[in-house]
């Protein structure tokens, strides 16, 4: 990836922004929307087009898998992405036209064997201490609350207010909003390389010319590492591919999030069920395989029994940017005056985008952000953690 000697033709009139966003995903494009609303001058760069990588891809849970196993600098920026959601889609909905169709559609996890709620011994602890409201039912009360469940299910966590959201919808919502707040985003322009010079980023090379600006933020999802690399960060986050399996019901069929070990269900309300997800190492390997097809209507299957004459629709993969220590990387960086990172957001980026959006565009226009950010830090101490980071 050598800095290409392209001469830059302004592709738009708007040729020096204040700050330059590598990646039009979620991250990039709401932190975007946040710095314009700050009153600067915006352009987010994307190698194709914005918000069809990871940010369509996922599930729009907006809980972490097992929130009580991380550190709890996660659970206090999650709370505050919480709080900002309502706020944020009421205001993308009026902007856009598009409802990203965030409901509570509440989050059950069966327990199958009592030796099971060993595992979930920190939930309920983690949850009063972060005001998640959580029940523990017994198997009929929890087949009471999702009638799809197994006979064999003999009991159940049940959180009534976790939310989900579309994130295809959010992610049209997002891009018309920044572009009505006059961000730029300028597609097929994939960064190539960086000039730095004295600390600090100079320009921005991609294969549609050359850019600078003031600052620049560094929001490419699972290419934040590689291209990190190249600007000299040590930034170690990979692509951690995703299948997901998309099933076709009747409205109703399936009422509440459901999760249990590695896979879950997320019933939509048109009566689309996503079935997800794999966690593979496998770079950036776009193939739908039948073994993943095999392992989610298998999980399926043994949670949900009654869904097997369920239609199934389509499949596709998704590349989360996996960390470590499974904690996003959220920062100035080091070495760079004016470059920042929002990357690595792995199985948590739907449900962080606000509260990064929020702390980048503070971090940016030297505010503090309302949330502490150094457990994030880009030159943390990353250990890895066998549990929330890079599965074995
Ligand atoms: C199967 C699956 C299920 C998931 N489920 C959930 C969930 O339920 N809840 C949740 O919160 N999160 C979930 N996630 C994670 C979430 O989707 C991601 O953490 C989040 O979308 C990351 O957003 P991003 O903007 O950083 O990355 P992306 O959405 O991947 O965006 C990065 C952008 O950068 C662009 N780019 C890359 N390289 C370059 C370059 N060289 N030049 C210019 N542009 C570049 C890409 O084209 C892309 O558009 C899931 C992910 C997957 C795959």
């Amino acid at each position: 990836m050598a800095a290409s000697s392209q001469a830059f033709s302004p592709p738009h009139p708007q040729t020096t922004p204040d700050v330059l966003v590598v990646g039009g995903g979620i991250i990039g494009m709401l932190s975007a929307l946040a710095l314009a609303r700050d009153g600067l001058r915006v352009m987010v760069l994307e190698r194709g087009s914005p918000l069809k990588e990871s940010s369509w891809a996922g599930a729009g849970i907006l809980s972490p898998i097992y929130p009580w196993k991380y550190p709890d600098a996660l659970s206090h920026l999650v709370n505050r992405s919480l709080a900002l959601y309502p706020g944020l889609v009421a205001d993308l909905k009026e902007v856009s036209g598009v409802d990203p169709q965030m409901r509570a559609s509440g989050l059950l996890i069966p327990v199958f064997h009592a030796s099971e709620w060993a595992d979930l011994a920190g939930a309920q602890p983690w949850s009063g201490r972060f005001g998640w409201p959580v029940q523990r039912l017994d198997g009929v009360a929890a087949r009471g609350i999702e009638p799809c469940l197994a006979e064999s299910v003999c009991g159940a966590l049940f959180w009534p207010e976790v939310r989900q959201i579309r994130n295809p919808r959010l992610a049209k919502a997002a891009e018309a909003a920044a572009r009505a707040a006059g961000v730029v985003v300028v597609g097929d322009a994939e960064v190539t390389g960086w000039e730095i010079a004295r600390g600090r980023v100079n320009a921005v090379v991609t294969s549609a010319g050359r850019f600078s600006a003031g600052r620049v933020l560094l929001a490419a999802g699972a290419w934040s590492g590689q291209l990190g690399e190249h600007a000299g960060l040590a930034l170690p986050v990979a692509p951690v591919k995703g299948q997901i399996l998309l099933l076709k019901t009747a409205p109703g069929t399936l009422r509440r999030i459901v999760k249990h070990d590695r896979a879950y269900l997320v019933p939509r309300a048109d009566g689309r069920i996503l079935v997800g997800a794999t966690m593979e190492m496998a770079g950036f390997d776009r193939t739908t395989t039948l073994e993943a097809m095999h392992f989610l209507s298998g999980a399926l299957l043994s949670m949900t029994p009654c869904l097997a004459e369920a239609e199934v629709e389509r499949q596709w993969t998704g590349f989360r940017p996996g960390t470590p220590d499974g904690l996003p990387f959220l920062g100035q960086a080091p070495g760079l005056d004016n470059l920042f990172v929002a990357a690595g957001h792995y199985r948590n980026g739907v449900i962080l985008a606000p509260a990064t959006a929020e702390a980048m565009a503070c971090l940016i226009t030297d505010r503090a952000p309302p949330v502490g950010l150094e457990a994030f830090a880009v030159d943390r101490k990353r250990e890895a953690h066998a549990a929330l980071g890079f599965p074995a």
